[in-house]
């Protein structure tokens, strides 16, 4: 296939998918990133990311914190989150994203109403107050809204999959589990006004070009104004990997997340589009790969480190992803200590 015969229709993205031509593919990254620098410049915005807890009340198939694996579970303290958030203002992250496992009781609800609170008061000298980013699953409208008002203004829900089928494939049979509730929560979290993310995983089994062409398909009709997507990384104990279903294999995986990435750049020029840890994971390389194919967000992890051992979503043992010197090195441009929305939010 050759560049010039891509279309962006639903037929043309899942060609684009499917073919593996190297030359193909490393052309598609250099339009994309062309793209990219023409619409919204070359400055790339970080986040710093703060894996707050492993505790989940759910049970994705795919996922390594899940429910019902054995494992040692941690929550941050208070205390933690805000000193880790003084270190993103101090490295001039100008944002951070508050990620974890699933959960709804009042005590933890509660604890992320006072944190948003204490981190939008954390002293910024001239910047502006952190920018904060929730991703922390499925939550009631009520509680969406009383994060919203305590000074959240972004989060982040992946849909995981666009295909009800895979998705329900990769879940737990169950209500906690259902896809339509998964876009509920999407379309509340617009509407009561948070940049609302979405994003999935890419290169998991069940999975076909046609899904992933889907995938982008819905980006666009959601009209997200970021979009976080990453390889598909198996965690040798959950049931998705137990079951021995086939899938692409590292070096396919990763391709496929440039690939995604570059497509969603033609696509949607002017949204934020994330180099996803999972990239990093793959390749030493990863997120600078992910950026010169049209991403312009990366989220550094800052979470203290004897809890980000903990935070095993999948096997991430060679992961160093809090320095950003080497990206500087190379002639990444860092928008340092701003927010980053997209460009595409702003105009609304
Ligand atoms: N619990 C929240 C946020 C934490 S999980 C939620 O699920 O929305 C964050 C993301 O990790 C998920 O959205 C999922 O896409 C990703 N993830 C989980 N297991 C993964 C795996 N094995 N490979 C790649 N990504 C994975
Ligand atoms: Fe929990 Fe999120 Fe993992 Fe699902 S993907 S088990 S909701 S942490």
């Amino acid at each position: 296939m050759k560049l010039s015969e891509l279309t962006l229709d639903r037929e043309g993205l899942a060609a684009a998918i499917a073919c593996e031509d190297a030359a193909f593919e490393a052309a598609l990254r250099e339009e994309a990133y062309r793209v990219k620098v023409d619409t919204i410049g070359p400055e790339v915005y970080l986040r710093g990311l703060i894996e707050i807890s492993n505790i989940c009340v759910k049970n994705c198939l795919y996922c390594g914190i899940r429910r019902d694996i054995r494992s040692q579970r941690y929550e941050l303290s208070e205390e933690e989150v805000l000193a880790t958030a003084r270190i993103a203002t101090r490295r001039r992250f100008g944002s951070v994203v508050i990620q974890g496992g699933e959960r709804t009781d009042a005590a933890f609800v509660r604890k992320i109403t006072r944190l948003l609170k204490e981190i939008k008061a954390i002293d910024t000298g001239d910047a502006p107050s952190l920018g904060v980013t929730l991703s922390l699953g499925e939550q009631s409208r009520e509680v969406y809204e009383e994060w919203f008002d305590a000074g959240a203004h972004r989060y982040l829900l992946r849909i995981e999959s666009s295909n009800p089928d895979l998705y329900h494939k990769i879940h737990p049979n169950d209500s906690l589990h259902a896809y339509d509730r998964r876009v509920r929560a999407l379309y509340d979290l617009k509407e009561i006004g948070y940049q609302a993310g979405t994003g999935a995983m890419i290169g998991m089994p069940f999975q076909t070009p046609e899904d992933l062409a889907d995938d982008l398909l819905f980006y666009k009709k959601f009209d997200a104004p970021m979009v976080g997507m990453g390889p598909y990384n198996p965690h040798p104990e959950t049931p998705l990997t137990l079951t021995g279903t086939p899938y692409p294999s590292a070096e396919r995986r990763f391709a496929l997340g440039l690939k995604m990435i570059a497509l969603l750049r033609l696509l949607m020029p002017d949204i934020n589009i994330a180099a996803a840890t999972a990239l990093e994971v793959l390749d030493p390389r990863g997120r600078e790969k992910g950026l010169l194919s049209g991403a312009n967000v990366i989220m550094p992890n800052i979470t203290p480190e004897e809890q980000m051992v903990k935070y095993n979503l999948y096997d991430r043992k060679t992961l160093n992803a809090s320095d950003v010197q080497d990206l500087v090195d190379r002639g990444i441009v860092i928008g340092y200590g701003r927010w980053g929305d997209s460009k595409h939010f702003q105009k609304k």
